[in-house]
């Protein structure tokens, strides 16, 4: 049997996409992903300083997975830190519910249907800019 790909929640996303060393070209470095809950779990830990447990309740998830997350996230950023390598903040099992589509001329949120291709106007004042947010900043980052 399948198990149900389980969200991890995320209240903050990261407003920068890629950290690289200076002077070095992308393509010349390895890169390493780091998911968006990984970032999470980092920041509810080792920014804001919470207690494992809580940290954990925050995700919605257990303890033990809070602790394997953590793991594997801080490795990455060692590997960064002794091979010079570049860090890509992205995927992972994070909720995509935290996106949604913004009317610029009178301010609605508006809910994405993953199954449903995305509306072109604003089914409120019938504008044509809509944009792609999140709840939080998030701002894509540009290879090179
Ligand atoms: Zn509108």
């Amino acid at each position: 049997m399948v198990r149900p790909l389980k969200y991890r929640r995320v209240n903050q996303l990261p407003g920068v996409e890629i950290f690289k060393p200076t002077g070095i070209p992308i393509r010349l470095l390895k890169l390493v992903n780091l998911t968006i809950d990984e970032f999470e779990a980092l920041r509810l830990a080792d920014y804001e300083g919470l207690y494992q447990e809580d940290a954990a309740l925050r995700m919605g998830i257990s303890r033990q997975t809070l602790g394997r997350i953590l793991l594997s996230a801080r490795k990455k950023l060692v590997e960064c830190l002794v091979d010079g390598a570049a860090l890509k903040i992205e995927g992972g099992k994070f909720d995509p519910s935290l996106f949604f589509l913004r009317c610029e001329d009178c301010n609605e949120m508006i809910d994405i249907d993953y199954n449903k291709s995305w509306p072109l106007q604003c089914p409120s004042c019938r504008g044509y800019h809509i944009f792609l947010s999140c709840k939080n900043v998030w701002q894509k980052g540009e290879l090179g």
